[in-house]
């Protein structure tokens, strides 16, 4: 089938092997989603459609007041054998993977997490490894990780990612959506802002690099995204129909990174500012915000620094200047003063990567300076920071670094370093190029914090 030239409806693109322009092949595994009032009935129907009998539902103590119960009793109204286990191990380790192995009926033939986060990635990962299929049914929708299939669990009581599964089906009722805490409301939320400036990253990356891009893909997530921000003022009055569009966004950006293969789709710049966050907490053994709430941080100061850097002039011979000034025995001594013990991993990937070479670095200037318009129109594009942050700041959502405990002086090593996580080149690795990322970065840092 050809993959549809037109955003279509989430359902249009599961389960279905698509042939598309972009030259490559794209299919996504997840087979049912239903994000509706009263979306939970469909739990009954999508089992019997998919053909499961007998269903083991995961959930905690508040997880199973918020919709296990519901799920039990719709469940059993229409003939379906099911277990439910109420985690009394909450740590997501071991001993939670003890105790859901310990009740498991035998010939269980779907696991189904009723909740969100720790509880979908330790059933990711359960019904992997005991051979199962498992469904997702929601309780809040804080970031786009649903069709995913990494999980993250707590193993010899360190933070490991674990392979797992996709989920089959994915269940999002709005009743239930809407008592979701709006820290957890704005963090999906923020999770979906980040596309903008990730986007944007895809198409001058496809510029300046030739980097394979899928325009159909991108469309996709783009609308979804649009849609969304239309009406998001309204997620303060946690208005059904909008928190319905924020988890099918969020469901959406998870398969179109199924669709294109890897997290081009959904993840760039504020990503990887969110994921130096969450090294440089972990390393001082402090718990970071929820990840939404840092990429909508991430978002903004992104924003910002695009916003500096079209008040000003390109100068591309200075640019020129700039790359041809590069130290590799420097810039390694300056990554380990930014990544402390994570250093090596940094340096061995660049090795590999060779983001920050010269000759490819000088290429890409060139290529700057003869579609500069073209990039210039994409960056006008985008919102703006101040759109963003009123959106955030009606959900009481943090939108500064301060807010979210980055200081100046993590801040200023945040602009400069955390485009060195990935190999991935994104609007932070084109202001570098530009030799303006530290001048630049220095006035929104001032500007942060004057706001
Ligand atoms: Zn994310
Ligand atoms: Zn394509």
């Amino acid at each position: 089938m050809e993959m549809p030239d037109k955003p279509q409806e989430l359902s249009a693109y599961l389960d279905r092997h698509f042939t598309c322009a972009c030259g490559r092949e794209h299919y996504a595994s997840l087979k049912r989603v239903s994000i509706r009032e009263g979306a939970l009935k469909d739990l009954p129907k999508f089992s019997k459609e998919l053909g499961f009998h007998n269903l083991y539902l995961v959930s905690d103590p508040i997880t199973y007041e918020i919709a296990g119960k519901a799920c039990m009793d719709l469940l059993s109204g229409a003939g379906i054998q099911a277990k439910i286990q109420v985690l009394q191990h909450t740590g997501f380790d071991e001993a939670t993977i003890g105790e859901l192995l310990f009740n498991m009926p035998l010939d269980c033939d779907l696991l189904v997490a009723v909740g969100t986060g720790a509880i979908n990635d330790m059933t990711r990962f359960f019904s992997f490894r005991t051979g199962r299929p498992f469904f997702t049914v929601a309780t809040a929708a804080p970031m786009d990780g649903f069709a995913s299939s990494i999980g993250v669990l707590n193993i010899n009581h360190l933070k490991t990612t674990v392979d797992a599964q996709t989920p089959t089906a994915i269940i999002g009722d709005t009743d239930i959506l809407k008592g979701a805490p709006y820290r957890m409301i704005a963090a999906g939320l923020g999770d979906l802002l980040g596309k903008f400036t990730c986007l944007c990253d895809w198409k001058v990356a496809k510029i300046i690099t030739g980097e394979h891009y899928c325009d159909r893909i991108v469309e996709l997530v783009e609308s979804c995204v649009q849609n969304v921000l239309k009406d998001a003022d309204k997620a303060v009055d946690r208005d059904p129909q909008v928190l319905g569009d924020i988890m099918n966004g969020l469901v959406l950006t998870g398969v179109a990174m199924s669709l294109y293969g890897n997290s081009r789709p959904a993840s760039g710049c504020e990503h990887h500012m969110s994921h130096y966050w969450e090294m440089m907490f972990e390393q001082k053994g402090e718990k970071p915000v929820p990840h939404g709430t840092q990429v909508s941080v991430g978002t903004v100061l992104m924003l910002k620094l695009i916003e500096a850097l079209r008040r000003g002039k390109i100068d591309f011979d200075a640019a020129r200047d700039f790359a041809r000034s590069y130290q590799e025995a420097d810039w390694e001594s300056e990554i380990h003063s930014a990544y402390g013990p994570a250093a090596d991993g940094i340096i061995a990937m660049e090795k590999t990567a060779q983001k920050n070479e010269v000759n490819a670095h000088l290429n890409r200037i060139d290529e700057m300076e003869q579609h500069w318009d073209e990039i210039l129109s994409l960056l006008e594009a985008l919102p703006s920071s101040a759109e963003i942050m009123n959106l955030l700041r009606s959900l009481q959502s943090p939108c500064l670094p301060q807010k979210i405990g980055v200081d100046k002086d993590l801040l200023k090593k945040t602009f400069l370093y955390s485009k060195e996580v990935r190999a991935r080149y994104t609007l932070l690795q084109m202001v570098w190029d530009l030799g303006l990322l530290d001048t630049l970065s220095d006035e929104v840092i001032k500007e942060c914090a004057e706001d």
